[in-house]
């Protein structure tokens, strides 16, 4: 009878340990977690846990929050801030480095070196912060064209031009008097509503217009580049949106009312007029910062006249003897660290309770601009804003340390912080500066401790749910990658939704395996002949383990390469490996065991497919008779000439040829007469045969057909012992499956082949 089994470790029912004698019984092989690579049952078993917990978070409330999240306006507003990213860290850094430099300790420097370094860093604040409201102007106008039209657009609109518009709109209604005003105009701190305001109302009314054939000249084939049809065809919606904004100019001016940029000022700080400084009126402002920060807007800036306000109450109220916690410092000392939401909390909460590598890195590149109190990196990297996860501690927990604050400070246990600091200084240093005394950074230890543990749970919960979103996108790429839609050039990449992004994720981290490579190796299946009573063969399957996703199904990392073309990379990869383990195991394994290795569609596309195989294998050292590629069917179907000319021209240097996954629906039988095959795979869907099915009738016609075309057939995917008689009254002796092994490493490899090498009786 049978003598191949599963080799055992002598009390260890581990298939990877050493291999024992045989027996006369197959023995089926175990499950181990270790040596095969079982991405779908974590997935479906995550899932499982995940589905629970999901239902039972609101998940109208996460339904609600992703629908508001994908309205265009607010997807175009965290574009638009997003863009400024580059120009705020690198005006922070400008902004912190001008506040050292009136330390004393940069006396040891040339006072001319002081000099020209405070004005270097004061050009690139101006250059940075100074000009904030203007990119988000253009960022929102451009990143709204972008986001309402559709590839099929009728009436396209040119991004670019929605933002020169808006930005002619900006500075038409704005236009202060002053140089003063102007800077004001365009800086982050005061000029980011009215900027806001016109972003909006001008690419609205614009695009609304410049989509409407009414409004639209038609001039079809003007010029050589269809960049000035396109720039033409949008004239009158742009004139008109730009009259529109220069009237309402007009009237304001006409009517003698304050400009843009006042009259916001005075209405969002309107509702805190004359409030008397209070613990009352520090929540509501926090509340409300916070709440525009949630939206994408700047809450700190969108409410500097306020703050402004606040402070006035506050200096008249502490000049009438009226003891006050608040000071300019107060929000920033104690209720922000590290910007807005009390980021440095989260990205401690982070560290502590989030083991993916890509948040921790995410992190990581936090800290050091939280440290200087700048935080967009997080909000706009995690994302925090408008995440429903965090919006409760998001608002929450600068409250909470306001007002921890506010209590103490009033009740004498901690100083007021009544010096000036830059905002840039670093956390618990500025604590220090502002208030003078120990006891200030003390508060702020204790602040932020209370801050980090309030955030946990939340990260906890992200954490989670990430995890269960992860694993159906997963499913969705298994599911893609082996479809047939993906052998008809769909790409993972251009999936929508969270699919698509995970797919975008591993694609780029497939580049970076590739390149360093030990999470990207190959396991070996053994191929049995029970006649011979061996092993003959070995099939190198592909392995991906991902630093997050864990492993990684050949099929969905196979389409990547496709996708980012570099399957042909792949493909050499994996062939080295391959040839390069058969090399190492010359000594150990009988001499003619064949190492089988996968082609994909893509790589039998490239015209030097062969002599980049005939290259690898002569850098190896192998012989090409020790080789067997493995194509499949829809692989035949491929450009037939030249890939049939390569695979002829691989035989006859002695490389072995073998149809895969034969009987999936995919192959005339013509192509078996075309191709040059030493070897048919019976696809693993037809073991599943009874008596008389119609499984069985195929499967006698394939052997039947090898046998008459001189061809080896070798049955996959054989898992019950059931399946074997069947099989062999058949008249099929070649077998690969877990019934006999799961594909192992390449060490318990060696152990089985070694223990099933013997041709004995
Ligand atoms: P394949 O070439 O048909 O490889 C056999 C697949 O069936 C392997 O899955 C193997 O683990 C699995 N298998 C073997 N015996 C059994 C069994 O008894 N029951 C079940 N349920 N499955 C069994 P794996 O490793 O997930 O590979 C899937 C496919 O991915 C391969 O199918 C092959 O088409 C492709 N692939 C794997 N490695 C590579 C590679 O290096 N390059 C290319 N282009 N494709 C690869
Ligand atoms: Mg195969
Ligand atoms: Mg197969």
């Amino acid at each position: 009878m049978l003598l191949v089994q599963p080799p055992t470790k002598s009390g260890d029912s581990d298939e990877t340990g050493g291999a024992t004698a045989m027996t006369n019984e197959p023995i089926a092989d175990r499950d181990s977690a270790q040596s095969e690579t079982q991405p779908a049952a974590p997935v479906a078993a995550t899932l499982r846990d995940e589905a629970f917990f999901i239902h039972r978070l609101s998940s109208k409330l996460v339904a609600a929050m992703g629908r508001l999240a994908a309205w265009p306006l607010l997807v175009a507003l965290r574009r638009a801030l997003l863009l400024s990213l580059p120009m705020v860290l690198v005006g922070a850094f400008a902004h912190f480095v001008n506040a050292l430099l009136s330390f004393s300790f940069v006396e040891v420097l040339h006072p001319e070196v002081i000099d020209a370094l405070r004005a270097l860093c004061s050009t690139l604040v101006d250059g940075t912060f100074g000009l904030v409201s203007l990119v988000v102007v253009a960022g929102f106008s451009y990143s709204l064209a972008v986001l309402v039209s559709t590839r099929a657009d009728r009436y396209p609109v040119n991004p670019a031009s929605a933002s020169v518009v808006a930005l002619a709109c900006f500075f038409i209604v704005v236009a202060p008097e002053t140089l003063e005003r102007w800077k004001d105009a365009l800086s982050s701190s005061r000029g980011l509503p009215a900027a806001l305001v016109v972003a909006i109302s001008a690419s609205y009314l614009f695009l609304f217009l410049a989509r409407r054939p009414q409004f639209r000249l038609r001039l079809r084939g003007f010029g050589a580049d269809p960049l000035v049809g396109d720039l033409f065809s949008i004239l009158p919606a742009g004139m008109i949106t730009l009259l529109v904004f220069a009237a309402v100019r007009q009237a304001q001016v006409s009517l003698g009312g304050a400009d843009l940029t006042t009259a916001l000022s005075s209405v969002i700080s309107a509702p805190f007029a004359g409030a008397e400084p209070s613990a009352m009126v520090a929540a509501a402002y926090v509340l409300v910062r916070q709440s525009i920060w949630f939206l994408g807007g700047h809450g700190g800036n969108m409410l500097a006249p306020v703050l402004e306000q606040m402070m006035a109450s506050a200096n008249a109220a502490s000049a009438a003897g009226v003891p006050t916690a608040f000071t300019w410092n107060f929000f920033p000392i104690y209720s922000a660290y590290g910007g807005s939401g009390s980021t440095l909390c989260l990205i401690l909460a982070l560290l502590y309770a989030d083991r993916e590598p890509a948040i921790r890195r995410l992190a990581w590149l936090s800290l050091l601009p939280a440290f200087i109190n700048v935080n967009e990196p997080l909000l706009f990297g995690l994302p925090l804003i408008l995440n429903p996860i965090y919006v409760v501690p998001f608002i929450l927990i600068p409250l909470v340390q306001a007002l921890i604050a506010y209590a103490a400070t009033i009740g004498g246990l901690a100083p007021v912080a009544d010096q000036m600091v830059p905002w840039t200084m670093p956390a618990l240093f500025n604590g220090y500066l502002a208030t003078g005394s120990p006891a200030g950074v003390v508060l702020q230890l204790a602040s932020l401790a209370v801050g980090t543990v309030l955030y946990l749970p939340f990260v906890r919960v992200a954490r989670r749910l990430r995890t269960a979103s992860n694993a159906e996108a997963m499913r969705t790429l298994i599911a893609a990658s082996e479809s047939t839609e993906v052998m008809h050039g769909h790409r993972l990449i251009d999936l929508h939704g969270t699919a698509g992004h995970l797919a975008g994720v591993l694609a780029r981290d497939l580049t970076d395996a590739l390149a360093s490579s030990d999470r990207l190796f190959l396991q070996y299946q053994p191929q049995v002949c029970i006649e011979e009573r061996r092993v003959f063969g070995v099939e190198a399957l592909l392995r991906w383990n991902h630093e997050t996703y864990g492993f990684i199904p050949p099929s969905v990392t196979v389409a990547l390469a496709d996708d980012m073309h570099f399957a042909d990379q792949l493909g050499e990869h994996v062939l080295r490996l391959a040839c390069r383990q058969r090399a190492a195991w010359a000594s150990s394994v009988p001499g003619d065991l064949i190492v089988s290795v996968n082609v994909s569609p893509l790589q039998l596309q490239d015209a030097s497919f062969d002599r980049k195989v005939l290259r690898v294998l002569a850098e190896e050292k192998l012989d090409p008779h020790l080789v067997e590629l493995e194509i499949t069917e829809s692989t035949s179907l491929a450009p037939a000439a030249q890939a049939i000319g390569a695979l002829l021209r691989l035989r006859k240097a002695g490389v072995r040829i073998a149809l895969d996954d034969f009987g999936m629906g995919h192959t005339s039988l013509h192509y078996l007469r075309e191709l040059p095959l030493d070897t048919l795979k019976i696809d693993r869907s037809l073991t599943f045969t009874s008596q008389g099915d119609l499984n069985e009738h195929v499967i006698r016609s394939i052997v039947t057909l090898s046998r008459t075309l001189g061809l080896r057939a070798v049955v996959e995917g054989i898992e019950q012992p059931e399946q074997l008689p069947r099989f062999i009254d058949l008249g099929c002796a070649r077998f690969q499956g877990y019934l006999f092994s799961r594909p192992l490493e390449s060490g318990p490899c060696l152990d089985y082949i070694l223990a099933n090498a013997g041709i004995a009786a």
